[in-house]
């Protein structure tokens, strides 16, 4: 076990690390015996800072795990402390699969604490209030503590606003009867229930514009809410409104997938935007139409998560118009004006003229993360960066009986106008290997988040 920052430095007294993780739940290399009573608050310091330089890391993510990790790895003489809401980690890739028992919970959720303790990194479960850049200071609901760097990795807010404007009431009855499932949530647990309960009828299933997160897991979570429909006879229709032309990505091998397997189930309606929506008549207005809904999984916009608004990260458009997503270097993931803060992970912005913005996938966030874990390292030791390129991959089951999925990978070069070049291969021919690699890819992934 890597020696926490008390052994190494008495000024950072033991007490002080009792009282912050009765504090918060924070976990160190001391073991998870830490049950002092004590008094937080906002106000209060929650982690004094000793002799050794810093890294906070802003949620505890597929991104977030994934740098602190790494981190311990290649500068062990930094502390890395991840500050995270959720008690547990929850993963959203298999989380479709898991709807409909395909897996089971223990699949997605793992420990925070085991991690922390085996990598020695400080976890603390704590909510993210304010980032103080000119402080170099992050408050959360227990108190306060300062970084050297800064790594975000909050992933994505779902807005609303663009339906309702400021209606609290829609949203909050939307929120509750018709959540999308798309952050990681209770709202995994309604959506459960929903689908198992369901008796029949039309459910309606909105996509968000474009950029989102997951773009192939919407129609992927049709297929396999229609293949649970299919094996208990409960007579379902599902209609995805999707604001796109087409399907996109690995468009045939989903549309192959609806009309082979699940024809009288699936309707996909292309340039369906929202246009109006009454949750409590259950009526939307689209481009391609108006439809009435029985049920529905109404994802709202997609934009980066709260706290790169916080952070102040989010880029502008030419007319000053806030982008909705973090402006950070295409390969370096850093601000301009902070080279020592970063944003992962699906609230990163456009990169490149040519394909906009990376997938906003989980193994894209952990190619950022092992990134920035080695630029982090570099600044530490006074180097310049070496940028890195990334890539992706992802798996989507269109079938659970037999298991059959499909896949889409994307690779990324520098082109000779200097900018990010994509290339993106869909394998749309349905088959149980890919389901195989699925579970392999996954497996890696828990190995490189949580170790276990
Ligand atoms: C249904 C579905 C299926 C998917 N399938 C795949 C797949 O097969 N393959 C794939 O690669 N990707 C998949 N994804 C996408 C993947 O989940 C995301 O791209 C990935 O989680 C992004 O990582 P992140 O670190 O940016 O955000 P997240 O993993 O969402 O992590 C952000 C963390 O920050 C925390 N946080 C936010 N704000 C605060 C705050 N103020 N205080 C404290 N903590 C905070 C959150 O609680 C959260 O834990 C899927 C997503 C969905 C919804």
């Amino acid at each position: 076990m890597t020696t926490r920052m008390d052994d190494k430095h008495p000024g950072t007294t033991r007490r002080h690390l009792l009282q912050a993780a009765a504090a918060g739940g924070l976990t160190t290399g001391l073991g998870s015996a830490l049950a002092q009573p004590m008094i937080a608050s906002p106000g209060s310091e929650l982690l004094p800072k000793g002799k050794q330089r810093r890294v906070v890391v802003l949620g505890g993510g597929w991104g977030g795990l994934t740098v602190a990790r790494h981190l311990r790895e290649h500068t062990p003489e930094l502390e890395v402390v991840l500050l995270e809401r959720n008690p547990v980690f929850w993963s959203c890739p298999l989380s479709n699969k898991w709807l409909i028992d395909v897996v089971d919970t223990q699949f997605l959720v793992h420990s925070y604490t085991a991690p922390a303790r085996r990598w020695g990194y400080t976890f603390v479960q704590t909510e993210v209030t304010e980032i103080d850049r000119d402080k170099r200071r992050v408050h959360t609901a227990q108190g306060h503590l300062d970084y050297d760097w800064l790594v975000v990795s909050a992933g994505i807010r779902v807005s609303y606003e663009p339906w309702f404007g400021n209606d609290r009431r829609a949203i909050a009855h939307t929120t509750v009867n018709y959540a999308s499932a798309y952050v990681p949530s209770a709202e995994h647990l309604a959506l459960k229930q929903k689908i198992k309960s369901f008796k029949g009828g039309t459910i309606v299933m909105t996509l968000p514009p474009p950029p989102h997160r997951c773009p192939p897991s919407p129609y992927e979570r049709a297929c396999l809410m229609a293949a649970h429909f299919q094996r208990n006879k409960v007579p379902a229709k599902i209609i995805i409104l999707d604001p796109k032309p087409r399907i996109a990505p690995i468009g045939a091998g989903y549309r192959l997938a609806f009309e082979d397997l699940y024809p009288d189930i699936i309707t996909h309606v292309p340039n369906a935007g929202v246009k109006e929506l009454d949750p409590f008549n259950r009526v939307i207005k689209t481009a391609a139409g108006d439809f009435k809904f029985d049920d529905a999984v109404l994802m709202g916009h997609h934009q980066a998560a709260e706290l790169t608004w916080k952070l102040g990260a989010i880029g502008k458009t030419a007319d000053g118009k806030p982008t909705n997503w973090a402006a950070v270097h295409p390969q370096f993931y850093n601000l301009k004006d902070d080279p020592r803060i970063y944003v992962i992970g699906d609230s990163v912005g456009a990169v490149s003229p040519q394909f906009g913005h990376y997938p906003k996938s989980g193994h894209v966030a952990n190619r950022m993360g092992r990134s920035v874990a080695k630029y982090i390292a570099q600044q530490a030791k006074g180097e310049a960066l070496q940028p890195l390129m990334i890539d992706n991959l992802c798996y989507m089951l269109v079938n659970p009986d037999p298991l059959e999925a499909i896949s889409v990978q994307f690779d990324y070069e520098m082109g000779p106008e200097g900018h990010l070049v994509q290339k993106q291969i869909d394998d749309n021919d349905r088959r149980k290997h890919l389901w195989e690699e699925d579970l392999r890819w996954y497996g890696l992934m828990v190995q490189d988040l949580t170790g276990g």
